[in-house]
């Protein structure tokens, strides 16, 4: 089994909104940290409370350590850790009482474990959780999604609304979590450059639907922009163009197999591409 989660054809639907996920399908490799990204509304939250089974799915299949999870789980829940953009913990708690209550949640609940993420993170112990800043909360929720030691790590945009010190603190312990080749974390972030540095594999979602799923490296080296006066742009054979966008005195080609493409192309400036680069163009790309 070389994949801690995998998901295959999901597809949801909301009678209120309308909005559907449809047979959305990608994997989480072991050892590996995969980013999951899109605009607003395109179905992170709601592809991720699917595979949290918080939300029921309409079809397709979500398998965890090789299982589906049902409703009364608890073996497979045990190897999940959940971290949602809100903090969700009682405000009259402390992280003292908190451990206590996790304690009787989880049977591999680790008090060590959370006191020294707590010491890390320098999170006091002994005040209420209402006290608690943002970026305070957010460390407490993924020191205790860490302390029953799951082997997969689930977060949404855990990492936003966090200072730059203190979401180096928190990536540097993901990349410490993954050391572990039984481990994996899927991160969804509109923090594109936090998945530059940690995300092994990144998977783009659009209106409910996978649009790309590629190895970080590939999209950062082997992904270009083509930037092309209207006589470039005609010559650029039709199956070489992934997305063009049309600008005022250029057109934006988004293109692949950068090497071949500067072989072949000898006349064409290519530069290179950041992940949100890549989500513009395949977005507001139009394709041929
Ligand atoms: P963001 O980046 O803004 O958090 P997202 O990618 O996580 O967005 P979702 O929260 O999954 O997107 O929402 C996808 C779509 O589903 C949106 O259009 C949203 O309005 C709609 N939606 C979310 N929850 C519900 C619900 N309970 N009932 C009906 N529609 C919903």
């Amino acid at each position: 089994m070389a994949h801690i989660l995998e998901v295959k054809n999901l597809s949801k639907r909301y009678a209120k909104s309308g909005f559907a996920l449809k047979n959305v399908s990608f994997n989480v490799p072991y050892g590996s940290i995969v980013g999951f990204i899109g605009e607003n509304g395109a179905g992170k939250t709601t592809a991720i409370s699917c595979i949290l089974n918080v939300l029921f799915k309409d079809s397709g299949t979500i398998k965890i350590l090789g299982s589906e999870m049902t409703d009364g789980d608890s073996a497979l829940r045990e190897e999940l850790g959940a971290v949602f953009d809100a903090g969700s913990f009682p405000d009259q708690l402390d992280a003292r009482k908190l451990s206590s209550i996790m304690q009787g949640i989880y049977t591999k609940w680790d008090q060590n474990l959370f006191t020294d993420y707590l010491n890390q993170f320098q999170i006091p112990a002994d005040k209420k959780i209402s006290a608690f800043s943002r970026g305070m909360l957010m460390k407490l929720s993924i020191a205790a999604a860490l302390s029953h030691r799951p082997k997969l790590l689930i977060l949404d945009e855990a990492t936003s609304g966090l200072d730059p010190i203190v979401r180096d603190e928190i990536l540097d312990v993901f990349l410490d979590f993954v050391q572990d080749e039984e481990h994996s974390i899927l991160l969804s972030s509109h923090i594109t450059s936090d998945l530059e540095k940690i995300a092994d594999y990144i998977v783009f979602i659009h209106n409910g639907e996978i649009i790309l799923t590629a190895p970080k490296d590939e999209l950062i080296y082997d992904y270009a922009v083509a930037r092309c006066k209207t006589s470039q742009f005609s010559q650029i054979e039709k199956s070489d163009i992934i997305t063009y966008r049309k600008r005022d005195y250029q057109t934006d080609v988004l293109v692949k197999n950068r090497k071949e493409i500067e072989r072949k192309y000898k006349n064409l400036t290519l530069d290179t591409v950041s992940i949100d680069d890549i989500m513009l163009l395949l977005i507001k790309g139009e394709r041929i």
